[in-house]
């Protein structure tokens, strides 16, 4: 069973979610998760939270009904140049980051400019996550993309929402195996991760699973660099200490 979930959105988000981050704590207790992330959407998502929200998550507990907390953000890529949407200052300040590409902020590119795009976003203070690369409308050169990921630190994830059957993704599967097989030649971890808008799907990361029973032999991807099963390694690889 994993031990924790780090893409989350609370009601900050701006949409999908009504839950307080401490609802999304006690949803993490029940499903026996022992660390939370909570990974908001940054401004540039209508009606998320303001820079200053995010500036002020480095004062929030870091414990909430027994539950080890931290502090993300979902950046959303604002152009090919890989610009996000939090100033280098407040980035600094929280605990992670994911870089993601969503429709609304982003227009999908070629192969090539969408993986510039995330490499160059990749510079970006306490960037460590990329998320759902598997979007079919934002096609990327896995291979480059892995082999920077582990030049700059970073994991990818295997995002539950996006397994989702009818998901907006369109068809995830190959980009993921693909994705897969890039990282265990470059030895880049992955995290399995919710994407939850909401307490309901905290921690639920089975279609996932599913996923990577079905393909381990033929990928024959290496178990270790699953990273979602020891919270304490997720939590000093991205204090950048080496895998
Ligand atoms: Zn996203
Ligand atoms: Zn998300």
């Amino acid at each position: 069973m994993i031990q924790f979930d780090v893409h989350t959105h609370s009601i900050s988000s701006g949409h999908g979610s009504t839950c307080t981050i401490t609802d999304m704590a006690m949803a993490a207790r029940k499903k026996g998760l022992s660390l939370l992330g909570i990974s908001d959407h940054g401004p540039a998502t209508l009606c998320a939270g303001t820079p200053s929200y995010f500036r002020s998550l480095q004062m929030a507990p870091r414990e909430r009904c027994g539950i080890r907390m931290l502090y993300g953000v979902e950046l959303n890529i604002l152009d090919h140049s890989g610009k996000v949407d939090l100033e280098k200052s407040i980035l600094s300040g929280m605990d992670y980051a994911i870089i993601s590409m969503h429709t609304k902020n982003i227009k999908p590119g070629n192969i090539c400019e969408n993986t510039k795009a995330y490499i160059h976003a990749m510079d970006q203070p306490k960037v460590r996550i990329i998320g759902h690369c598997d979007d079919a409308k934002y096609p990327v050169d896995y291979k480059a993309l892995a082999r920077e990921a582990a030049d700059h630190h970073v994991m990818m994830e295997i995002n539950n929402a996006s397994i989702m059957p009818g998901g907006y993704r369109g068809n995830t599967i190959p980009n993921i195996i693909h994705m897969l097989y890039w990282c265990g030649v470059y030895d880049v971890p992955v995290l399995l991760s919710s994407d939850s808008h909401g307490y309901k799907h905290v921690g639920d990361v089975k279609g996932s699973e599913i996923l990577l029973r079905a393909f381990r032999e033929s990928l024959d991807f290496p178990q270790h660099l699953i990273m979602s099963y020891d919270a304490d390694r997720f939590i000093k690889y991205i204090n950048h200490y080496p895998l």
